[in-house]
């Protein structure tokens, strides 16, 4: 179903839903494939709809997006983040957190400062908070992102490449964007062991990656074959389905450790 298909969605609707808290942060592990540990977790925005259930972003972030409530909708999924964090790290169980940002937040520069106060405000280190951006940018949209972005690393937070290999301005925003991670997209993962090219494009990242000292992510990992092949490539961090689906608890990392060893 695409977003289109919500019928009776109006702005006002969607704004009070943002109110209500009905847009909740769900939070999937990312694995330190070297170590086993779940070194940080992204948090994925799920609909807490009355009526609907559980609904995915594919069905509202548009929706929110041309509303004009893009804004409101990230901060407050990123406060009940960082107060989800700030739980954590007082109970001693500090891990980075990923978030996915809009490319119109990223555009603006209040929005930008605003978000650098807030993670101020729980106390939470930007080291530990990574931004995943993903390819699909316009050229105009670049130069007022590659200004938050530059300001965020400066301050510490850490940039992802998100979905990469699927955008077609790649080469140009890892020269321009000061990445600290390539988050590899899940088309190359699903058929890694049967597709030779595929291979041979991952091979290709991952010496790219390590020519500009950059983390190395596979996502969509599913199967124990497909994890043993990313191992192999060397790279640095896992998630997955095989390691656990998105849930609305931070400390979501199953028992990650004994899945590498299996
Ligand atoms: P993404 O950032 O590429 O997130 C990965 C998507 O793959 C997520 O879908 C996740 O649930 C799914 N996934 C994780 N592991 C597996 C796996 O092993 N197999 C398969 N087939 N899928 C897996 P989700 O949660 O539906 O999110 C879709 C997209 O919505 C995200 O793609 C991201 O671009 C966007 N998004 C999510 N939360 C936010 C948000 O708070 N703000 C913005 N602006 N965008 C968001
Ligand atoms: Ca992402
Ligand atoms: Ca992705």
């Amino acid at each position: 179903m695409t977003a289109s298909s919500i019928p009776a969605c109006t702005t006002a609707d969607l704004a009070s839903a943002v109110r209500r808290n009905e847009f909740i942060p769900y939070f999937q592990p990312k694995i330190d494939l070297h170590t086993g540990a779940a070194s940080s977790v992204e948090m994925l925005a799920r609909w807490d709809h009355p009526q609907r259930g559980i609904l995915p972003p594919s069905q509202f972030i548009e929706l929110i997006e041309s509303a004009g409530l893009i804004d409101r909708f990230t901060d407050n999924l990123l406060r009940q983040s960082l107060l989800s964090a700030a739980q954590e790290a007082v109970s001693g169980h500090m891990v980075g957190m990923a978030v996915n940002f809009s490319a119109l937040t990223l555009q603006d520069p209040q929005a930008v400062l605003r978000i650098m106060a807030m993670v101020a405000e729980y106390g939470i280190p930007p080291e530990q908070i990574t931004i995943e951006l993903t390819e699909s940018l316009s050229a105009d949209q670049l130069s007022p992102m590659v200004r938050s972005l530059t300001l965020l690393r400066s301050h510490g937070f850490k940039i992802s490449m998100d979905d990469f290999g699927t955008g077609f301005s790649t080469l140009k925003l890892l020269h321009a964007i000061p990445f600290t991670e390539l988050k590899i997209d899940q088309m190359f993962i699903a058929g890694i062991h049967i597709d030779r090219k595929r291979t041979a494009i991952l091979e290709s990242i991952m010496h790219l990656a390590d020519k500009l000292h950059l983390r190395t992510v596979a996502e969509g990992i599913e199967t124990a074959a497909q994890l043993d092949f990313i191992r192999a490539l060397g790279c640095d961090v896992g998630q997955g389905f095989y390691f656990g689906h998105p849930v609305p608890l931070l400390s979501c990392g199953a028992e990650p450790a004994q899945l590498l060893a299996a």
